[in-house]
């Protein structure tokens, strides 16, 4: 079954890809579309998201809104995550968010993940959300994954996502937990007589 990431983050895209069983076969989006995340959740954000892309290119799709949640911060910088000091390199956005949490004690931190499925043709959409707690490091640590990485300590752990494999990253991560849960809800649909009749409409 064929269906389009809606992202053009290369990262994100592997780390989506590297998640999905093998009879999915997952396309990276080639344009750039402007969508306006005008919603105040993840969810809200990731359903805008495949909405636009699935009508767009009248096909099914699968998009996700991330971010790092700082409980210190009230959940900044949240939706926001990627908007935050936008333009700027993540190690500067990284030393920032650090220096709002000078003397903090509390680091309680974690990722949030909202993955969405829709099928513009048969308008089924369905979404399943993960997080991955953890705590906000006293320094940028390690050069792997991308975005927030380097300043994310998971639970259980004592490296940042920056330090730890992606093989790791990769099992507990929040996206991990969302895109589990929504392949598997496609699966059940698939396996579905009704989900016949969509994805023999999607082609
Ligand atoms: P989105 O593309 O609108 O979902 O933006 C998500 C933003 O949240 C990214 O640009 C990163 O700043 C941050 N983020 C989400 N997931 C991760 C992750 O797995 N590692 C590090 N940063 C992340």
């Amino acid at each position: 079954m064929k269906i389009v990431v809606a992202t053009t983050n290369s990262h994100k895209f592997e780390e989506i890809r590297r998640i999905a069983p093998e009879r999915f076969e997952l396309v990276k989006l080639e344009q750039t579309l402007e969508i306006e995340e005008y919603g105040h959740t993840f969810l809200e954000n990731a359903i805008i998201k495949a909405r636009e892309v699935g009508e767009f290119l009248k096909s099914p799709v699968i998009a996700d809104d991330s971010g790092l949640v700082i409980e210190a911060l009230n959940g900044f910088p949240g939706v926001q995550s990627a908007r935050f000091m936008e333009g700027e390199p993540y190690s500067r956005r990284m030393e920032k968010i650090l220096e709002m949490l000078q003397g903090e004690q509390n680091r309680n931190a974690h990722f949030h993940c909202a993955a969405v499925f829709y099928d513009p043709k048969s308008s089924v959409l369905m979404a399943f959300e993960g997080v991955v707690k953890g705590r906000i490091a006293d320094r940028i640590r390690g050069l792997g994954g991308f975005g927030y990485d380097p300043i994310f300590i998971p639970l259980h752990q004592t490296r940042t996502f920056g330090e730890l494999p992606s093989s790791l990253k990769n099992k507990i991560s929040h996206r991990a937990r969302a895109f589990r849960g929504l392949f598997h809800l496609i699966e059940v649909l698939v396996r579905s007589k009704y989900g016949q009749r969509v994805l023999d409409r999607s082609g």
